[in-house]
């Protein structure tokens, strides 16, 4: 059967212990993971010149080998590296990133390198060319001669992602290449097509076996990318059947048909002082449609930072609770579950509805008391962060859930909830607006809903650049507009490593500005490290308009509503990504003013930091933002890390894959009778190819995915 695919690495002549483990710690474990371990781009070896044919003044790419490579000091301290093709010599030199080059490129590596042709002494000379190692020193194996091999490899080299680790057990590209034939070599028969002829002919595929020979050893590009376009297919396919599987289970689960436009909510809206947007109507109306089915609400629900999602959400609880039954909302962080259970207890006091706060500072009596009230069967709300999911809370008729500001919430965590009630209506919300390919890989097997207007009298935030050598300048424009009586936030940023100082920086600016130029402000701080209480009592200050200035870590990311505040200052920007710098945005412009974020930045920035900074000064547009911190980022990080619920993906790319993850989505959710036709006939997906497939997700994503029954 499949054996030998799921045999691990280490069994493969030529692997050994020590080469397993380096392995492992890029993800490969077994030979199948080892297959898919797609090189990282291809080195057209017929684009590369003979170095005896390089002229002065000529840019060129070539393919030798690095006879020496050294620092020589000097006046000014240089890497050399002497090169050969046999054909002719030359030299490299570099006079930047020294402790780089020194490691990353060693006598007896052959490399791709590509610049400028100059020359020094009468010789060929490259300045800081561009390179890759394609083979190292550390590969070799006996008295090969490396260049001749290589040479002879074909006319694409395939150059794979390499780790030190990797290097260091002599596994670099041309080692990896090694092994990487002799396991394609060894699967024999193993290697199952899993895919119908009908999938292969409608989307022009390569077969399996022929898709892994070409992806590690492709003849020309044309059949390099036909063997990734194949493989990307698969990969989207077995995940787009995980998800239409999922919303498939999801549609045939039993949930409470609740009776929607009820007392409570009209009297909540009646009760809002202002009329609902267009935007928000209709929102609720579909919100309201999925409740009031027999099936549970599975929707996702994304608005800009700003937009009116809490009204929906306050919608959505109190329709559980006119029922007789419980509601939670679940936010990403303390001070947020704060604000929204302050809030709610506000709107709701005079509707008489208990709103509960589930906080880590409960005593344990307390906690004790609210868990028996979870546990009991009057309806209620609780507000909480993840602790929400704890084990040893249970809920008894948890009726509908909210999830706010989903993206820090994994797939997992949406699911642990869920699994408290008998099937709850869930809303999950979020307000960074996701890109449509990255929407349906993430949430796939939830209904949309989008808020795209905003409450009206909003105005675009004014944004601007400016360096953080003219700081004194900047103070100069805060007092005139904290002298107008409005609010300004200062946000400092919070790196992991470097912690410490950026707290002291905050807290450094903070005793700065109050002793000096804004002393006869009032100004609050708040950071990470403050107890929560601490960090509320300043928070409600700031809402209240009782102190003039925050300074902030970024504590005060997500959700905080203060109408007062019209300015914001982001110290050192460039360190904040793309999203979250929207984000940061976001906490003005909210009382109709006009507003300004002035995006303090250092000098010597990188070309990632300075695209994020354009983007930020050319739009306000969510979406736009969010477009392009997908670019900018790539999806493995625009959610941060990998528990945050995006499935890693191995060879398909999410932005210039596109095309293909829609074609894997239509056949996936056909191939399970949910499309527009049912077309399982036409995809094959008898039960023998369905069990293929099962085989296939669970080998491929089963230790990140929890499988559900397909089939
Ligand atoms: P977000 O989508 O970021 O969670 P909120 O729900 O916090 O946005 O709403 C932001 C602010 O806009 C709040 O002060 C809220 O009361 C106000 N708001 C919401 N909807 C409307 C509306 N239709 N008209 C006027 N103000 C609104
Ligand atoms: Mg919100």
């Amino acid at each position: 059967m499949t054996e030998r695919l799921v045999s691990s690495v280490q069994y493969l002549r030529g692997v050994g212990p020590a080469r397993a483990r380096a392995l492992e710690k890029s993800g490969i474990r077994s030979v199948e993971d080892l297959l898919l371990y797609a090189p990282r781009r291809y080195v057209d070896r017929r684009q590369c010149r003979r170095l005896d044919t390089l002229q002065e003044g000529q840019t060129a790419t070539v393919l030798a080998e690095v006879l020496t490579a050294h620092v020589t000091r000097g006046r000014r301290s240089r890497f050399v590296a002497r090169i050969s093709d046999g054909t002719g010599a030359a030299s490299c030199v570099w006079f930047r990133a020294i402790p780089y080059v020194r490691g990353a490129l060693r006598a007896g590596d052959l490399v791709v390198l590509s610049g400028k042709v100059g020359s020094w002494r009468g010789e060929l000379q490259f300045a800081h060319p561009e390179f890759e190692t394609v083979g190292s020193a550390d590969d070799r194996e006996g008295d090969e001669e490396l260049l001749e091999e290589t040479l002879h490899a074909g006319r694409l080299i395939p150059i794979y992602p390499l780790t030190a680790d990797l290097r260091s057990v002599g596994l670099a590209s041309r080692g990896l290449r090694r092994i990487v034939r002799t396991a394609l070599d060894s699967v024999g028969t193993d290697l199952k097509e899993t895919l119908t002829p009908e999938q292969l002919e409608r989307h022009a595929l390569p077969g399996i076996r022929e898709a892994f020979e070409q992806l590690h050893f492709p003849a020309d590009p044309g059949h390099a990318a036909a063997a990734h376009a194949r493989l990307a297919y698969e990969e989207f396919f077995y995940m787009q059947l995980l998800l239409a599987d999922r919303s498939r289970a999801v549609k045939q689960r039993r949930g409470h048909a609740f009776r929607t436009w009820g007392p409570l909510v009209r009297a909540y809206l009646e009760g809002l002082g202002f009329v609902l947007t267009g935007a928000q109507q209709r929102v609720l109306a579909e919100v309201f449609e999925d409740m009031g089915r027999a099936r549970p609400m599975n929707r996702l629900l994304q608005g800009d930072v700003g937009s009116g999602k809490t009204v929906i959400a306050a919608a959505v609880m109190l329709t559980a609770v006119q029922s007789g039954m419980q509601a939670a909302l679940m936010a990403p962080t303390e001070i947020l579950a704060e604000q929204h259970a302050g809030y709610l207890r506000e709107q709701f006091a005079r509707l008489d509805v208990p709103v509960h706060l589930l906080s880590s500072r409960l005593g344990s009596g307390e906690r004790k008391i609210l868990l028996q009230a979870l546990a009991g069967d009057r309806p209620l709300i609780v507000i909480g962060t993840h602790a929400l999911i704890q084990a040893d809370v249970d809920f008894a008729r948890l009726g509908a859930v909210v999830v706010d500001e989903q993206h820090r919430f994994g797939v997992l965590q949406r699911g642990a909830l869920q699994a408290k009630g008998v099937d709850p209506d869930v809303l999950v919300m979020t307000a960074t607006p996701i890109p449509r390919t990255l929407a349906m890989t993430l949430y796939g097997d939830l209904e949309t809903s989008v808020i795209d207007e905003m409450p009206p009298g909003r105005r675009p935030v004014a944004t601007h650049r400016v360096s953080l050598s003219r700081k004194e300048e900047v103070i100069g424009r805060v007092r005139k507009v904290l002298d107008s009586g409005a609010q300004v936030y200062w946000v400092f940023p919070l790196v992991e490593e470097t912690e410490k100082s950026d707290l002291a920086a905050a807290v450094e600016s903070y005793e700065r500005l109050s002793g000096g130029p804004l002393a006869d402000h009032r100004l609050g701080l708040v950071h990470g490290r403050l107890g929560s209480e601490e960090k509320e009592r300043t928070m409600s200050l700031f809402r209240r308009g009782e102190i003039d200035l925050l300074v902030a870590t970024t504590v005060i990311e997500v959700g905080v509503d203060v109408p007062g505040a019209t300015m914001i200052l982001i110290d050192h920007a460039e360190r904040f990504g793309l999203s979250q710098l929207h984000q940061l945005r976001g906490r003005v412009g909210r009382g109709g003013g006009d507003s300004t974020c002035i995006l303090l930045t250092g000098s010597n920035l990188t070309p990632e930091a300075e695209s994020r900074l354009k983007a930020m000064v050319e739009t306000t547009d969510g979406f736009a933002i969010a477009e392009a911190d997908l670019e900018i980022r790539g999806p493995g990080e625009f959610f941060g890390t990998r528990q945050h619920g995006l499935p890693s993906l191995r060879i398909a790319n999410l932005i210039t894959d596109s095309r293909l993850l829609a074609a894997a989505r239509t056949d996936a959710f056909a191939a399970l009778g949910l499309g527009e036709d049912d077309a399982r006939d036409r995809l094959g997906a008898d039960p023998d190819r369905l069990a293929l497939w099962r085989d296939a997700i669970a080998r491929r994503l089963g230790e990140r995915i929890v499988l559900a029954d397909i089939a």
